[in-house]
């Protein structure tokens, strides 16, 4: 399997070879050459498999340069129900990603596909734990080290930690808005004891510390001196990793060949859906891909009108379903390659629309009509109506959703097609957010056991002031070079 990139400018890629950067040279994303298909009775054979054996099923088609037991070894060792497994009373842990069904609705049946059991309690687990282990899988074949540097408000950091804690020639050097973040993502980061795990608490706000982020790789000679990398979410490793899922979810739901069903994804950058996209290129029956977005409706607005606008980030609203508040979506150019037919040149010229007018328009051209073709759908939810999908979800099935999968339940709802099953990822536990689940309920989210009093335990992190050399400093000091 050979990949290339988005813009067209670069010599084709093995799997190892893009797995621990980000953009192609050219400023392009990383796809492959084409999609590997996943027959009728391929599909009908995965039924009896574990999660980790489908994953090694569907990740071999696209790493076909690992060593098959070597792929083996590692989806194994990455999909364990020890791992996954803070899900609720009742949930099958063994399952990796259980599938609860709500009910009946219009004619179909809705169901959440549990993609947060995992240490960090959100769908980024799913392809931050299986990253970690591909990176240390990597880095002791060529002998390597890797200094993992990245900003985060709180979702991605934690995963990243808890992913690449303990692992071999690896360090994070995690940049946080100090005294910005809740109780309970710092702990779950500060928490961390791992040597080879840095928290930086600094001295400013979330763009200061991506300002910092980008600084320091923008710095060649350093980068590659301190041997720098990030996993930020166009990193194609967590991007084919979240196929999997699609598909466990397709032969949860389903009994035979061929039963369409669909996905509703609260969708922020873009990642996550755009897995969906290539399962269903891959030949997995998906009927629609509903793209849930929050106030935040970029997304949402080019699905429904062909207008893509990226917002500047002061007009990026800070909302109740945070980890989905974003001004452009970093992986939708990947998407958009293959609605404009991989025409990478046409691709070039609508990015230099985006550069000098700020955006450009699809409607009434052939590619606004494939976004049918393509099966994808979109919706716009509000506070007001995650506060009321929150109460709702609890009264009528008894369980307590998140403010995200709130998101993903309220524009799935406008989407039910009769006889089609209905599947809402779940893309964290409501324990991750207390305040709107009070707000809707009046009453405290469950907690996972493994979860209760963390705030207490010690925590380890320095501050420091919203300073690239600081940053820097800090660096050396770990790396010793
Ligand atoms: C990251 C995140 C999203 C958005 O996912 P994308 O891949 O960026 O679209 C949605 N919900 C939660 C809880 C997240 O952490």
């Amino acid at each position: 399997m050979q990949y290339q990139s988005t813009r067209g400018h670069n010599l084709p890629q093995h799997f190892s070879d893009i797995l621990l950067g980000g953009l192609a040279p050219d400023g392009g994303l990383y796809l492959p050459a084409e999609y590997p298909q996943l027959t009728a009775d391929e599909l009908e054979s995965f039924r009896s498999l574990s999660y980790a054996d489908l994953a090694f099923e569907v990740l071999s088609k696209f790493a076909d340069d690992i060593p098959a037991e070597d792929l083996r070894d590692i989806t194994r060792r990455t999909y364990t129900a020890e791992v996954y497994s803070n899900g609720r009373p009742g949930d099958d842990t063994s399952l990796i990603t259980p599938l609860r069904s709500l009910g009946e609705e219009q004619g179909t049946s809705l169901h959440l596909l549990s993609l947060s059991n995992g240490p960090t309690l959100a769908f980024k687990d799913m392809a931050m734990q299986l990253l970690g282990n591909l990176f240390e899988y990597s880095l002791a074949s060529s002998g390597e080290e890797l200094n993992i540097l990245g900003a985060t408000s709180g979702d991605t950091g934690s995963a990243a930690e808890h992913a690449m804690r303990g692992k071999k020639n690896i360090r994070v050097v995690m940049l946080s808005p100090h005294g910005r973040m809740s109780s309970f993502q710092r702990a779950q980061m500060f928490s961390l004891q791992d040597e080879n795990i840095v928290n930086l608490a600094v001295e400013g706000n979330f763009d200061d510390c991506q300002d910092i982020v980008k600084a320091v790789s923008k710095d060649a000679e350093f980068k590659a001196h301190h041997a720098i990398g990030t996993v930020n979410s166009i990193n194609w490793g967590r991007v084919v990793a979240q196929v999997v899922y699609y598909v466990h979810g397709w032969l949860l739901a389903t009994d035979g060949p061929g039963q369409r069903v669909s996905f509703s994804v609260p969708s922020g950058n873009f990642g996550n859906v755009c897995a969906g996209h290539i399962a269903r290129c891959m030949g997995l029956p998906i009927d629609q891909l509903v793209v849930a977005t929050n106030e935040n409706d970029v997304l949402d607005e080019f699905f429904r009108t062909g207008v893509y606008r990226p917002r500047a980030a002061a007009e990026t609203h800070h909302t109740s379903s945070p980890s989905m508040d974003i001004s452009k979506a970093s992986n939708f150019e990947r998407f958009l390659y293959d609605l404009v037919d991989q025409d990478a040149v046409r691709l070039g010229e609508l990015f230099r629309a985006l550069d000098t007018d700020g955006g450009f328009d699809f409607s009434g051209t052939p590619e606004f009509d494939r976004i049918q073709e393509f099966g994808f759908v979109s919706g716009r939810s509000t506070h007001a109506n995650r506060v009321e999908t929150i109460r709702d979800v609890a009264q009528r099935y008894g369980v307590t959703i998140d403010p995200h999968t709130a998101d993903g339940v309220s524009v799935a709802r406008r989407n039910l097609r009769e006889g089609v099953p209905m599947i809402v990822l779940e893309t964290a536990l409501p324990a991750k957010f207390a305040d709107i689940v009070r707000e809707a309920l009046g009453t405290e989210p469950e907690r996972p056991p493994a979860f209760e009093g963390i705030e207490n335990l010690p925590q380890r992190f320095d501050v420091v002031p919203a300073d690239v050399d600081r940053v820097k400093d800090v660096i050396v000091e770990h790396t010793g070079r």
